[in-house]
């Protein structure tokens, strides 16, 4: 896998405290995302690269891949709506093995409607799960949620969530992220991007096969707090493996 570079990786890890970095870019407008690789000279990948995120998965083959051996409860630190995103940054100590290498979980975060899609469909909401080794290279593991029935770690969130934009509100409490992970734990599994700048390549991408269910009020929520869609178009595979 490749290596991200501490400069690269410490932009989307910096959501919470670097203000200034993350207005450069946007969903709409002339910092859409069919500009970010010209808005930066650090953001090529954006543009330029060839195994970027999100994708429609489809035709995956065969992979013989292990359970996924995540812990499901977690200390939440903070919450922010940074206007790209609602996240949720947490306390280290909650980490899986994968490829032989420890991976810790270091935020969860939202993007409404998905930006993975599943053989060509889309959902309403997608959470993305990052997780770092000690070389600060990620692990993503998404989760699709569709309308069902109210969903417990959301509401929590949205009772928590600040009704400003970019203030960040500590919150240092358990969170159990059960009701984020659906019963069934196959994944497909490929390789990718950040889906925000810079786009760094080398991401290993962990897609949960199963959504998991929100009420219609709780994913309305998201979509009004987050007051615009923040779904990076899909890219193309340029001839990558899907495996599952
Ligand atoms: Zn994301």
């Amino acid at each position: 896998m490749q290596k991200i570079t501490t400069a690269l990786l410490s932009l989307p890890l910096a959501w919470t405290t670097s203000a200034l970095a993350e207005n450069q870019w946007s969903y709409e407008g002339n910092t859409s995302p069919e500009h970010w690789g010209e808005l930066s000279k650090q953001w090529f990948f954006c543009n330029k690269g060839m195994y970027q995120s999100p994708i429609d998965i489809r035709n995956p083959i065969a992979g013989n891949l292990p359970p996924l051996n995540f812990k499901f409860s977690t200390r939440a630190k903070s919450i922010i709506n940074n206007g790209h995103t609602i996240q949720i940054a947490v306390e280290d100590g909650n980490s899986f093995m994968l490829d032989r290498q420890r991976w810790e979980l270091k935020q969860f975060h939202f993007h409404t409607p998905s930006e993975n899609h599943i053989n060509g469909q889309s959902f309403p909401l997608e959470v993305h799960f990052v997780q770092a080794n000690s070389d600060n290279e990620l692990v993503v593991i998404a989760v699709m949620l569709v309308a069902g029935k109210a969903n417990p770690a959301l509401e929590m969130m949205l009772a928590a969530l600040p009704q400003q934009q970019n203030q960040e509100k500590a919150l240092n409490q358990p969170f159990s992220l059960e009701s984020l992970f659906p019963q069934d734990k196959h994944y497909y599994r490929f390789s990718g991007s950040l889906t925000t700048p810079p786009c760094t390549e080398g991401v290993i991408w962990l897609v949960m096969k199963q959504p998991v269910e929100a009420s219609e009020t709780q994913l309305a929520h998201f979509a009004q707090a987050l007051r615009h869609a923040n779904n990076r178009p899909l890219q193309p595979l340029h001839g990558r493996q899907i495996t599952q």
